[in-house]
Order: structure tokens, then sequence, then C-alpha cells
């Protein structure tokens, strides 16, 4: 497997006059070339800010203090803006919740694909216009053509989201970082989407960053999951991992509030009790345990190191450790 994207231990803050705001204190991930990873984790966790530092598209106040960033084995921590704006326009592209945003109301679907076009490649017009359509097509426009000389809001929802990644695919990006991209959609259109992006992956051998609240959307597409919390990565594996061996009382605790089945979306679903931790003050410990049923003395006084649980497994929690209480321990007796 050729590594496309490394995190590597890193930190990511925002200075204000409140004081530092703490929102990646330690993230470490690993991306191979047509890979698809969820980064899960409810808002707040530091998953945005993730992708944002990876872009580089931090508002003022925002800096990484600290890591790496290997894209093509390159540090991105390190590149200049000008160089960022060619990797932004050309190997990474971004898609969000919601289209409108990112969209030009005012300018018709079709112009704002062949602009886009005709920003990174030199391609004529018609030649843009036909690509243009070509993407359309791909995305699974219906009657693509005609669809070009409508304006944003002539197309519903999910059919925009859907005009979002066929900008995003302009360049033949080698990752697209997609966050939140079905939350605003029904379940029936989220579905779709994430179909569609599934197959455009293998399709483009591309590889996909999918960050999402929502454990039920990364179950289909996702090889490996990663799960944040108080901006550290609380558990990663691979997506058997995660769904059927999870080993950290918060990926317990997202798993049991997601609908699984048509069963569990008629019963209520238990959410995790608590907010997520203050990131100017952060927990010294475990971030999790003023939330944790499971949380020991030792949890608000040090952060536990990772455990390594099998190839690729790993979680960060006191109740893994060799000297941990057997007695309530969810891990060893079966969950
Ligand atoms: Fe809970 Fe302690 Fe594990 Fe944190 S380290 S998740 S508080 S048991
Ligand atoms: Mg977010």
């Amino acid at each position: 497997d050729t590594v496309l994207l490394e995190v590597n231990h890193l930190q990511t803050s925002f200075f204000s006059h409140f004081g530092e705001v703490k929102a990646v204190r330690h993230v470490d991930m690993k991306l191979n070339k047509g890979e698809v990873i969820g980064v899960v984790g409810e808002s707040g966790s530091g998953k945005s800010v993730t992708a944002m530092s990876i872009l580089k598209l931090l508002q003022n106040t925002g800096k990484i203090v600290g890591g790496q960033i290997l894209f093509k084995g390159e540090d991105l921590a390190n590149k200049s803006e000008k160089e960022m704006r060619r990797i932004r326009g050309n190997e990474i592209s971004m898609i969000f919740q919601d289209p409108m945003t990112s969209l030009n109301p005012v300018i018709t679907v079709g112009e704002q694909i062949i602009e886009t076009i005709r920003e990174h490649q030199g391609l004529s017009r018609k030649e843009a216009r036909e690509k243009a359509i070509k993407l359309l097509k791909l995305v699974k426009i219906p009657d693509a053509e005609k669809r070009m000389s409508n304006y944003p809001f002539e197309f519903s929802g999910g059919m925009r989201q859907r005009v979002m990644i066929a900008i995003a695919l302009c360049c033949e990006p080698d990752l697209l970082i997609a966050d939140e991209p079905t939350t605003a959609l029904d379940v029936t259109t989220q579905s779709q989407i994430l179909k569609l992006m599934k197959s455009l992956k293998s399709e483009f051998n591309m590889s996909i960053m999918l960050i999402t609240h929502d454990l039920g959307v990364v179950a289909d597409i996702c090889t490996r999951i990663v799960v944040m919390y108080g901006g550290m990565v609380m558990e990663e594996g691979s997506a058997e991992d995660i769904f059927y061996q999870p080993k950290h009382p918060y990926t317990l605790g997202l798993l049991q509030s997601v609908p699984r089945s048509e069963m569990d979306q008629q019963k209520r679903l238990t959410p995790i009790k608590g907010s997520p931790p203050n990131l100017v003050n952060p927990p010294k410990g475990c971030p999790f345990a003023p939330r944790c049923d499971y949380a020991m003395g030792i949890c608000a006084e040090a952060c536990p190191d990772y455990t390594e649980l099998s190839n690729g497994h790993r979680s960060m929690c006191w109740l893994l450790h060799k000297d941990a209480p057997v007695e309530g321990n969810p891990f060893l007796q079966g969950i």
C-alpha cells in the first residue's frame, strides 16, 4: 500500500482573548492511496479542525502548533500559502455539509464548473464545457446538458451535493475531504450520495477522508475509522474492529446512539450524557473521564498511552492497562 497522507502528533490551537483553545491536541492518522477513512466524533471533537489544518484553511486566529502533515511525503505544515493554493486546486479537494455556502447563487451551475475547470487546466471554453457535462453525468445528474444552465436554487439538496462533488472532481484530486457531506440530507438521499462517493473512489483511485458525527454513515464506505474526542484520537481500527470489537467507552457510547436496524429506529437510543470538554482548559487526564461510566481515580489524573490491540487497532483507555480492574471492565467481560 502506498501512503498518501500521514498526520503525526498534530496540534492546532486558536488564540483569542479567552486564551488558547486547544482544538486539536494529538492526532495521528495514516491514509493509503485509494482508501476511505472515517473520522468520527461529536461536534467539537476536533474533526473539522483536523481537516482545515490539512488544507491550511484555518482562520487567522488558528495555528498549527505542533506535528507534521505529510502529504506524498512532504510536510504541508511548512508549505507557503502559494504552494497550498496549488495543492488545494489540484491534489486535495473538499466538500462540506451545505453546498449552498460554496456555490454562487447568481451564476449557473454549468458556468461554475466550467470556471473551475479552466482555472486549473488549460482547456478552451468548449473543451471545458464538454468536460463539465461529462462530470455532471458522472455524478448522475439527469439531463446533465440541460441542467448546465440552471441556478443552484433550482436543484434539490441531494442534487446540489452532487454538483459539489462534480466541482471537487474537476482537478481529479488524490484526496477528497468530505466534512459531514450528507448530514443535511434525508436518509435515502444520504445513502445515494455515499454510494456515489464509493463508486467514484474506485473509478478515480482517490482517497477519501469522510468526517461525520454519525457512525452509521461510515459503516458501508470506510475501511478504517478514527474516533475522535476532545481533540484527540480515542480509538482507531478497521471498520470491523470499531463496530464489532470496540475498545473504548466513547466508541461504545457512539455505537449505542446509532440506529443500526429498523427496530432500533423505533426504540429510543441512548445518547451519551454530558457534553464535550472545554478546550481552553482541557482536563489533564482522559478527556472523556467526566462522562465515562467506567472512570477510575487515575482517569482524571493522567492520560493513558495508546494500547495496540491488533494490527492497526489501538485505543487510549486505562481499562486496557494490565493492572485495570476486572470487575465492571466492559472489555474483559464482553459487552
Ligand atoms: Fe473512561 Fe478512564 Fe477509559 Fe477514559 S481512560 S475512557 S475515563 S475508563
Ligand atoms: Mg465539524
